[in-house]
């Protein structure tokens, strides 16, 4: 099965250059600016305004605008708008590490230096100092059998189809490859799909990256189209920003052809409120339309988002736009990305300020993805204050306390009420 699978998978794909897009393993070596004013100064040039953007994005409802938008991204320092750049030198050496890629939808969003989404998408000299962090956090590598397969499960697998992004995230927890080493061919793609093949314990497969939905509409669905001929994968996944920062790849076309691949789950990944626009509205819209659950993975970032007001918006506003929030993130300790950081007690204040605050629906399960491969680790506030003889003691949101009895038999239920009706335990309700 696996072999024909696999044959199946490179003869269709033969022949056909365009079967990937052309991925770049490389960060451009940008000749560095003379000086800060004469970069700006050309840049000013090359930039349209946002205002400017804003008309582009209304004319280009064509299935291919994206095309287009994700081809004007600003990758070098000196193309950055001078409002939003105050030192292009150091954006240009972090660049050299980490690349840069901001597409003009995105940029458009952005108001101001230091914002929630200048501070997503402008490389930061602090990239450069971290002494903390680590290349691999997750231990992916470790735990990878063939190329770009993550096995760390039992009944599911990570698979890496792309090294491309609409933007890449200052956060990224795959920095140490997005955009530059992250290899992905035809081959590493057979691979993967021959190793799911042969290992039947795969039910679920997660289609990652870089971004899936940044390769061709064709290219997706010859691997979608692969791996619905075994047997044993129930479920795909696909984990993807592009809603967040390039809505227009949604297409009717792409949409048409993911929704004959049910069942099919995408994974979005929104962290502020202000990237819940129209645009992404539209975008989520279509996906839901077509029958495919959306949840959302938001990660704590200092200064974007460690906010439960903000946290709450962002949460409500997903639900408005048919997406589910699903995990919410501790940050992962990746070399680059200290600065964005956060204690674990602030991911406690956010699930403490938003369960009972607002609809379950709203409330994420908060995560952190243990180091080493351990996977992630669910942590909640503390609502079990005690266990009694018969009963449990537990706070509500609101810091009430109440008791549950054990249920585990119907006399040790009956001991319970009978203790409830004398009243022994003034504050305590029964549901
Ligand atoms: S879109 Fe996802 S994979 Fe790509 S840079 Fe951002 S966080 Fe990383």
């Amino acid at each position: 099965m696996a072999e024909q699978i696999i044959k199946g998978f490179t003869l269709q794909s033969s022949g056909d250059p365009s079967f990937l897009r052309k991925e770049e393993d490389t960060i451009p070596e940008d000749e560095p600016p003379s000086s800060a004013g004469e970069a700006q100064s050309a840049a000013s040039k090359k930039i349209e305004s946002r205002s400017n953007l804003r008309l582009v994005f209304s004319r280009e409802e064509d299935d291919d605008s994206w095309k287009g938008l994700l081809a004007r991204s600003i990758t070098k320092a000196v193309d950055l708008p001078k409002q939003l750049c105050m030192d292009v030198i150091t954006v240009h050496d972090v660049t050299r590490r980490y690349p840069m890629r901001i597409n003009p939808y995105y940029l458009g969003l952005i108001k101001e230096t230091n914002d929630p989404l200048w501070l997503q998408a402008i490389p930061d000299f602090k990239e450069l100092n971290d002494p903390l962090g680590v290349e691999d956090p997750l231990n992916e590598e470790e735990q990878s059998p063939v190329p770009n397969i993550t096995h760390r499960y039992p009944d599911r697998v990570l698979f890496l189809v792309s090294s491309q992004c609409a933007m890449y995230c200052r956060f990224c927890t795959r920095k140490r490859k997005v955009g530059r080493s992250l290899t992905v061919t035809e081959e590493t793609i057979a691979l993967g799909i021959e190793y799911i093949g042969r290992h039947r314990e795969v039910r679920d497969v997660l289609l990652s990256g870089g971004d899936p939905l940044l390769l061709t509409d064709k290219s997706i669905e010859r691997i979608l189209k692969a791996l619905r001929q075994i047997p044993h994968v129930e479920i795909i996944r696909i984990g993807t920003r592009v809603l967040c920062t390039l809505p227009q790849r949604i297409t009717i076309r792409l949409v048409n052809m993911l929704k004959k691949y049910h069942p099919l789950y995408i994974n979005t990944h929104f962290n502020h409120p202000i990237e819940i626009t129209p645009e992404a509205a539209k975008a989520c819209g279509r996906l839901a339309d077509a029958g495919i659950p959306l949840g959302c993975q938001t990660v704590i970032l200092r200064g974007v988002n460690d906010n439960a007001s903000i946290m709450k918006q962002l949460m409500q506003g997903l639900l408005r736009i048919r997406v589910r929030p699903y995990y919410l993130y501790q940050a992962d300790l990746t070399q680059g990305t200290g600065h964005f950081r956060t204690p674990i007690d602030k991911g406690l204040e956010i699930i403490e300020a938003l369960r009972g605050h607002t609809s379950g629906l709203c409330v994420p399960t908060f995560v952190v993805d243990v180091p080493g491969g351990g996977g992630k680790t669910p942590i909640l506030p503390n609502y079990l204050l005690r266990k009694e003889k018969d009963t449990l003691l537990m706070r509500n949101y609101e810091n009430n306390v109440y008791s549950y009895p054990f249920a585990t038999g119907e006399g040790e239920i009956r001991t319970a009420n009978v203790a409830a009706r004398e009243g022994n335990h003034e504050d305590w309700n029964y549901f």
